[in-house]
C-alpha cells in the first residue's frame, strides 16, 4: 500500500505493532501533507531503523517534473510523470500580484467538448488525490524559484473533469486548504466544470467551500449538446436547477465560462439566452478568448465581442473579458494535451 493512502486506523496500527510512539502519526502527517516530502529519507526526524521499517511496509509513489516550458509572457507549462509513466500537464501563470496554478484533475478526458485539444487525447485515467497535490507542490516550489513568491491561486481547469473524478478532487482540496495540509484559502481555489449536474449537487450538500466555475459556453440546450456532447445527459434546464440548488445551500456566486466561437455562440441572441440562464442566481460571468487548436472554429471578432459583452452588461450582469496566456507554448485553456508536450519534449 502506498503511504499516502493509508487512513489514521492503518497507520496508528502499524506504529502500535512497531512498537512506536504515536506522536510519530503526528510527525508523518506534517512530512506528508505540510512539508510534502517525496520520500521517506527526507523525514529526517524520524530514526533510520523507523525509516526503514516504513520503506518495507509502504511504497512512496511519486510525481516528477518531466519537462517544463516558458512561454514569452512567463507562463510556465509543467509535464508530469507519473509514478506509471502517464503523463499529465499544469500550468504557472503570474499576474498583477498573484500566482495561479491550472491543476490537472485526470489523465485525459471523456467529454470530447467540440472545440477542446484534451479531448481528442481520450481518456487515461482519474488522477489520485496526491497526483493532484504533487501538482501543486512541484510548481510551488518553482514559483518560489522564478517569481519569488508561492502559488497564491488554484484553478482546477487542466486535463480533465474535476467532477468525475469527485473523490479525489475533493478530497486534494481538503488537503490544499486544511491547517494541517497546505493551508490555502478555500476562497483561492476554483474548480472548474463542464456541468456535470450530480456532481454539483454532490458538492452542495458536501458544504464545497472553493468556488464553482462552470464551462456554459452555450444557453441553447439543442447547440450545447453539438459542442459539448455530455450536455444530453446534463441538459441546460437542468444544470440550471443544480446551480439553483448549490447557491441556495452554499449561498456562494458561481462563475459562468463562455468560450466565444465566431458565429457560433456569439450573436446577441445567444447573449439573451445566456442572461436568461444566469437569471436565477448570482453569477459572474468570464468570456473567454477562443484558442486555436486546429478545430474548425474560430475565435469572435473584436466587433462581435464588444457587442456580447456589452448586451450582458446592458442586463447589469457582471462581466470579465480573460485575456489567454502561454499561448506560444499551448498552454492556454484547451491547449493541454500530454501528446504534444511530449512532442516538445522530443523536439526540443
Ligand atoms: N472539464 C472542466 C475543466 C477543464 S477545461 C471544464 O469543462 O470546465 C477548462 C476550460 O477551458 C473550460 O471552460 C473549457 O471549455 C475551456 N476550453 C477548452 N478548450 C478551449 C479552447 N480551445 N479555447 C478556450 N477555452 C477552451
Amino acid at each position: 500500500m502506498d503511504i499516502r493512502e493509508t487512513s489514521s486506523g492503518q497507520l496508528l496500527e502499524f506504529f502500535r505493532q512497531n512498537n512506536e510512539k504515536p506522536f510519530r502519526i503526528k510527525q508523518l502527517h506534517d512530512w506528508l501533507w505540510k512539508k510534502n516530502v517525496f520520500s521517506f529519507e527526507e523525514m529526517i526526524n524520524f530514526p533510520k531503523t523507523l525509516q526503514e521499517k516504513l520503506k518495507m511496509n509502504f511504497t512512496f509513489k511519486r510525481t516528477l517534473i518531466e519537462k517544463e516550458v516558458e512561454s514569452s509572457d512567463k507562463t510556465f507549462k509543467f509535464l508530469f510523470r507519473l509514478f506509471d509513466d502517464v503523463i499529465i500537464e499544469g500550468v504557472l501563470i503570474p499576474s498583477q500580484g498573484r500566482v495561479t496554478a491550472c491543476l490537472s484533475t485526470q489523465a485525459g478526458c471523456v467529454l470530447k467538448c467540440v472545440f477542446c485539444a484534451t479531448g481528442k487525447l481520450g481518456f487515461t485515467r482519474n488522477l489520485h488525490f496526491w497526483e493532484i497535490i504533487d501538482q501543486f507542490v512541484l510548481m510551488n516550489r518553482r514559483a518560489i524559484e522564478v517569481f519569488g513568491s508561492r502559488i497564491s491561486n488554484i484553478v482546477l481547469m487542466g486535463m480533465g473533469e474535476p467532477l468525475l473524478n469527485y473523490d479525489s478532487v475533493f478530497k486534494a482540496v481538503e488537503v490544499l486548504t486544511s491547517p494541517n495540509g497546505n493551508g490555502l484559502s478555500p476562497s483561492r481555489i476554483t474548480l472548474s466544470t463542464v456541468g456535470i449536474t450530480a456532481g454539483i449537487r454532490k458538492l452542495a450538500d458536501d458544504n464545497f467551500k472553493a468556488n464553482l466555475a462552470v464551462s456554459l459556453h452555450c444557453g441553447d440546450n439543442l447547440k450545447r449538446s453539438v459542442l459539448i456532447p455530455v450536455n444530453q445527459s446534463n441538459p441546460v434546464q437542468e444544470l440550471q436547477d443544480a446551480l439553483g440548488y448549490y447557491v441556495e445551500k452554499t449561498k456562494q456566486r458561481i462563475t459562468i465560462e463562455y468560450v466565444l466561437l465566431q458565429n457560433v455562440n456569439d450573436s446577441l441572441e445567444d447573449a439573451d439566452k445566456l442572461c436568461r440562464f444566469c437569471k436565477a442566481f448570482p453569477v459572474k460571468i468570464n468570456i473567454i478568448e477562443y484558442n486555436d487548436t486546429g478545430s474548425v472554429y474560430k475565435p469572435s471578432t473584436l466587433e462581435r465581442k464588444a457587442a456580447f459583452t456589452n448586451r450582458l452588461e446592458s442586463k447589469n450582469l457582471i462581466v470579465n473579458v480573460r485575456q489567454s496566456r502561454g499561448k506560444d507554448i499551448a498552454a492556454a485553456c484547451g491547449q493541454l494535451t500530454g501528446k504534444m508536450a511530449v512532442h516538445n519534449y522530443i523536439v526540443s
